[in-house]
């Protein structure tokens, strides 16, 4: 949003109005796979709810990657990843697109790099870690919800 404070004050304010607009465009793939990847995971929190699964945390600041959902007392920390940024390996989803390849290369290897070093740290402090893919989520919850139960069940 740089370009509409570099601007003066005097500039007429339908012409701020349209700089803003422009920038919103070129926000809008990004924008759009962030609403879904949220629609998934407050699917994923829902099932988990009316599955009876209680005492998990959203997002909580204190566990290193702030996991999706984290059940402290079990040591399970879920990741519901959406599959085109965390370059799902599964489904067409995660293919890269063809225009401003590079672009898009770094940035899934950046976060798919991010989501090992996360997963290795969590590991090393004991946590089970829960990946749960957006295909995954979408093709079958009730399995993902079944593979869940099944890890705060095996809890000692
Ligand atoms: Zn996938």
């Amino acid at each position: 949003m740089s370009g509409v404070e570099d601007r003066p004050y005097r500039y007429p304010r339908r012409d701020r109005r349209e700089t803003f607009i422009v920038a919103e465009g070129t926000r809008k793939s990004m924008r759009s796979n962030k609403s879904r990847d949220t629609s998934i995971e407050m699917l994923v929190r829902r099932a988990a709810w009316a599955a009876g699964m209680r005492g998990y945390r959203v997002h909580s600041r204190l566990v290193i990657g702030r996991p999706d959902m984290v059940f402290s007392r079990y040591k399970v920390a879920v990741f519901i990843h959406g599959c085109y940024w965390h370059g799902c390996q599964s489904c067409g989803r995660g293919r890269i697109p063809k225009t401003n390849v590079s672009y898009w290369t770094e940035k899934i290897a950046a976060n798919q790099a991010r989501d090992r070093y996360v997963a290795e740290q969590l590991s090393a402090q004991g946590y089970r870690i829960v990946v749960l893919w957006e295909c995954e989520v979408l093709g079958d919850l009730p399995a993902c919800v079944g593979r869940l139960r099944a890890l705060l069940r095996e809890h000692p």
